[in-house]
């Protein structure tokens, strides 16, 4: 009977994949009346702002945003961290300077708000064996955090996130002047040395080098001969990522300098790795700040709840669930879920709940 049911679904499904064709793409589910939050999204690829249902939206954030072999509470983790973000978009308490995406809540450039991907292209890219698979471990952390963001004293956070810290977070404010918050603290965070993206080593020319700075500083003088001995680091931001370094004549923030070489981390040694060549050592991989995705990962897989990692990487914050489908209407002016204690609820503790990553 298996071998029949076999026989005759696998074809089903082999002209089914090949048959998603680039007029379908990106396969957006109509979002359902009364039940769905809409947000829009800007789609960066297509030029265009398409609407969809919030839960939607945060699969294909899930989806895009960390490695759907990463343990179910990181996966759960990054579902609440980002349904958070896209929410406090959605309801205008966060939002980006210079804002390129006026009509849209959020956009799906990585670099500005976060990727997303519909399933249908993600399930072609994972391939037949993994897509089903894959697919329903982004589902289940979804609809296992369904509705759930995360506050501060009553008020939705920023939930910014990163790929791996290097061994420890950073203080928003060491890393966008101004920007402060009591959640987005500097904290410890293990494992990461086991995560894809920890060390990255970039060689450049010293001539390359200085043609660089020259570019962003016109002005600067550099040592002729020996260019490292007028290379040094001055001081290093609670993270342990430089925060000024002075190039001969010219001192600069750490982030500038990992700006200007498209570096991985502001977390940098630079050594000589040869007559006129330089080599840069990054750890970690973005800006440090919030949740770490492979601290994440490291801590569901040492048994801890999706909870327990939010917790971890935003100080003092608490779980509550957003009601999806009363406040629609109110939502598009921006007066949505207001937080107060009539409109949430907290979260009861999840415990330790460690089994789902054993049946993966
Ligand atoms: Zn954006």
């Amino acid at each position: 009977m298996t071998i029949i049911v076999i026989t005759i679904l696998l074809p089903l499904f082999i002209v089914k994949g090949c048959g998603i064709g680039i007029e379908e793409a990106p396969y957006i589910e109509k979002p359902k009346e009364g039940k769905d939050l809409i947000i829009k999204v800007y789609l960066k690829d297509e030029d265009r702002v398409a609407e969809m249902g919030l839960e939607e939206y945060i699969k294909g954030v899930v989806a895009a945003e960390m490695p759907t072999d990463f343990g179910i509470e990181a996966l759960k983790a990054q579902a609440v961290a980002a349904r958070t973000y896209a929410y406090g978009r959605m309801t205008k308490r966060y939002a980006a300077a210079n804002n390129p995406h006026p009509d849209a809540h959020v956009c799906t450039d990585h670099t500005h708000c976060q990727a997303w991907v519909d399933r249908k292209t993600a399930m072609k890219k994972w391939g037949i064996l993994n897509a089903f698979r894959n697919w329903n471990r982004v589902s289940r952390a979804v609809e296992e955090t369904e509705g759930i963001v995360i506050v501060y004293e009553g008020e939705l956070i920023n939930a910014l996130y990163h790929a791996n810290s290097g061994g420890r977070t950073e203080n928003a404010e060491d890393v966008w002047e101004g920007v402060s918050a009591p959640y987005l603290r500097s904290v410890a965070s293990n494992g990461e040395e086991e995560g894809p993206g920890y060390r990255t080593v970039t060689e450049i020319k010293t001539g390359d080098f200085i043609e660089t700075l020259r570019d962003h500083y016109p002005d600067i003088r550099v040592a002729s001969g020996d260019l490292l001995s007028g290379i040094r680091i001055n001081d290093y931001t609670e993270g342990g990522r430089v925060k000024t370094i002075s190039i001969g004549n010219v001192t600069l923030k750490g982030t500038e300098f990992r700006k200007i070489f498209s570096l991985k981390s502001a977390n940098f040694i630079i050594e000589r790795a040869g007559e006129n060549t330089l080599k840069i050592t990054t750890l970690g991989n973005g800006h440090g700040v919030g949740m770490s995705q492979c601290g994440a990962d490291y801590m569901a897989r040492n048994g801890g709840s999706f909870e327990e990692i939010i917790k971890y990487y935003y100080k003092g914050v608490k779980l509550v669930k957003i009601n999806l489908t009363e406040d629609r209407g109110q939502e598009a002016r921006g007066k949505g879920n207001s937080f107060s204690h009539r409109s949430v609820y907290i979260v009861p503790n999840s415990g330790n709940n460690n089994i789902w990553r054993w049946e993966m």
